[in-house]
């Protein structure tokens, strides 16, 4: 059984040069800012591991956590504050590109407000995914805000190979 909560930090890579040479596996957590990635791998580890105020789209980093010296959990850049197609969004585009075609990736934690419609940005990085069939774990976050209908209409969703909700407040 891994141990989620032996977890530590290890390094923020501006690009996948950066990541780590051990080549052990990584789970990728994406998703719009402020939908509540870090708040997730915080819950997921007990700790307080990954900022959960950072400056909205600030934040160009891959950061690498490792769980129980056997994967690494990757918190990427948020997407989603900077104008669709605008020179920086370019380049968050080209390093996840670049990321995706990583080796060592096992699988991918999609985040998404369940009270939220995709967007165009979550829509295209859905359809990446499964069109590189890399495994995807739909998690529809902040479920406390929503209602029934909201919480029944976001699972109903046909996004990734599973899905499930996710609320900070029963951790
Ligand atoms: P990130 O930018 O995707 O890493 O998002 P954060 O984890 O920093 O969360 C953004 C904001 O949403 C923070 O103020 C969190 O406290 C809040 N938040 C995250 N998850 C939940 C949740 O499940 N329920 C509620 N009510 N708020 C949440």
């Amino acid at each position: 059984m891994i141990d989620f909560r032996k977890a530590r930090y290890i390094i923020s890579a501006p690009s996948l040069d950066y990541r780590p040479k051990d080549k052990l596996p990584e789970l990728v957590f994406v998703g719009r800012s402020n939908v509540g990635k870090s708040s997730l791998i915080n819950a997921l580890t007990g700790q307080k591991l990954a900022y959960s105020s950072k400056r909205a789209g600030k934040t160009r980093y891959l950061n690498y956590f490792l769980i129980d010296d056997a994967f690494y959990l990757v918190d990427s850049p948020g997407y989603g504050y900077t104008h669709y197609g605008s020179k920086e969004d370019d380049a968050f585009g080209k390093m996840m590109e670049r990321y995706f075609e990583n080796p060592a990736l096992v699988g991918c934690v999609f985040l998404l407000d369940c009270r939220l419609e995709p967007n165009a940005d979550d829509l295209l990085l859905l359809s990446y995914l499964q069109k590189e069939s890399i495994p995807t774990l739909v998690v529809f976050s902040k479920a406390d805000k929503a209602n029934q209908s909201e919480k029944q209409k976001a699972l109903s969703r046909p996004y990734g190979d599973e899905r499930i909700l996710f609320s900070q407040e029963d951790n």
